[in-house]
């Protein structure tokens, strides 16, 4: 049998029908491409967000239940089964309703996970049905069979044992002869509850689908020409990277190039799966490959930008040769579930960075853990900043990283630094308004005029 590569295809690569279409001869083209993990149809997931909310009208309702239906319609007019597969659509949209006014009576997320879980189920079915129109002996698969959570609903963890003995139960007797179209983001918990992985889970997983499955290769199929040197919409010198390895390639995801979830590379790395992100777009425009060992390994690869960053410091006299400090601070902020991202110390002070996508973080820094935190200490919190890495290879091992980063940006205040920890990276904290101007000089600097660690140290 040839090699098994899981092929996922994010949500604008199956948002309308010329996008699933080309989808379709990508894997047309590589009998490898036998498992298929399909994201909703761009759009459909926030869609059932607002569903899944508390306090809407049923007109609210059935205008958004409107709105997925006409993503879904748009795509099988194309179709010759239209007639047919509308019709399903209309099945799975009454159901969907149902869970709507459940939500409505009484919000839950467990029901909110089951509303948000309608737009895979939506688009692997359709994604089949074209799969067929290009003469692929397609099979839809329900995903939530094999893949065993727990029952955190909106974050679920993978039973990866599970998975693993269900796929060869149920998935891989389905791989001889036919490609199997399967949803990402979506579980099932022990009590048959649907799950799902979180915001974008769905590259995860298909990284846990090819783990499970032995697979020789992973395939992102998303918009953009694979992982690039910083993020385009801030410099358009910005550009893909062909190869990278996946501990760089982690740490880029980590500090938010948008590009994978953060979790896809850990079954990856654990399996030692190659990793490829490509554009269903324009599939002959190559990618990136992301693998165990690489060609090269330059000290600066790749420039990532996370925003919305939240310091704390904490300060205390206290802390001077004391023990049991920092476990106090951990443990409080343990209790409310806030990660820390970067740390640094003093003698008598520590300095933690939060990431705030949605303000929750923020909200709770404001509140009660900071009035939990001044009983150990002195606590300040500043907002608007922008957490900038620059990620590369052996960079604590080489002199002149360091200055080669500042001297760059010389005229930008830098309010925390951490270096060392990770082979992989350089962090520190900027204004947000001077985040842009940062990456710009910096990308200029080490990927448009090519400056090395050394030529600055020595220059200087
Ligand atoms: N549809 C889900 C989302 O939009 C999962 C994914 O696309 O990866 O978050
Ligand atoms: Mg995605």
């Amino acid at each position: 049998m040839s090699k098994l590569t899981v092929a996922k295809f994010g949500g604008t690569s199956v948002g309308d029908y010329p996008a699933m279409l080309r989808c379709a001869n990508i894997i047309k083209n590589d009998t490898g491409n036998r498992v298929v993990v399909v994201s909703a149809s761009a759009g459909v997931t926030n869609l059932l967000v607002r569903l899944s909310q508390a306090n809407l009208s049923s007109s609210e309702q059935v205008s958004i239940i409107n709105q997925v239906r006409d993503i879904q319609y748009n795509i099988t007019q194309n179709l010759v089964n239209q007639a047919e597969l509308n019709q399903e659509v209309d099945g799975i949209l009454v159901e969907l309703s149902e869970y709507a006014k459940l939500q409505s009576a009484e919000v839950s997320s467990k029901i909110a996970d089951t509303i948000l879980s309608f737009g895979e189920q939506l688009s692997s079915r359709i994604f089949a049905q074209v799969l067929k129109t290009v003469q692929v002996n397609a099979q839809y698969f329900d995903v939530r069979s094999v893949m065993q959570t727990n029952s955190s609903f909106g974050k679920a963890v993978v039973d990866t044992e599970k998975l693993k003995q269900n796929c060869h139960q149920l998935l891989v007797p389905l791989l001889t002869n036919q490609v199997v179209v399967t949803q990402g983001f979506i579980g099932k918990d022990y009590d048959n509850n649907t799950t799902t992985l979180g915001r974008g889970g769905s590259d995860y997983s298909a990284a846990l689908l090819a783990e499970a499955l032995n697979a020789d290769n992973l395939a992102i199929w998303t918009d953009v020409v694979g992982i690039f040197t910083t993020d385009p919409r801030i410099t358009d010198k910005a550009r893909a990277i062909n190869e990278i390895s996946f501990g760089e390639a982690a740490e880029m995801a980590t500090f938010g190039a948008k590009i994978l979830h953060p979790a896809t590379l850990i079954p990856a790395m654990r399996h030692n799966i190659p990793v490829f992100v490509g554009s269903s777009k324009e599939p002959n425009k190559g990618g990136t490959y992301i693998q165990k060992t690489v060609s090269s390994t330059p000290t600066y690869r790749s420039i990532a930008l996370r925003r919305e960053q939240t310091l704390v410091t904490v300060k205390s006299p206290a802390m001077l040769h004391a023990s049991g400090f920092l476990a106090k601070v951990f443990n409080v902020l343990a209790k409310h579930q806030l990660s820390v991202d970067l740390i640094t110390t003093s003698e008598i002070s520590v300095a933690m960075t939060f990431d705030n996508p949605t303000g929750t973080t923020q909200a709770l820094l404001n509140s009660t853990v900071v009035q939990e935190l001044e009983k150990l200490c002195e606590v300040s919190v500043e907002n608007g900043l922008s957490l900038i890495a620059v990620i590369g290879n052996k960079m604590q091992q080489k002199s002149g990283v360091g200055s080669c980063i500042f001297d760059t940006i010389s005229g930008i205040n830098v309010r925390m630094i951490c270096h060392g920890a990770s082979e992989h990276n350089l962090c520190f904290l900027v204004n947000e308004e001077q985040a842009n101007l940062a990456v710009e000089q910096l990308h200029k600097a080490f990927f448009e005029q090519n400056v090395k660690p050394t030529e600055l140290a020595t220059a200087s």
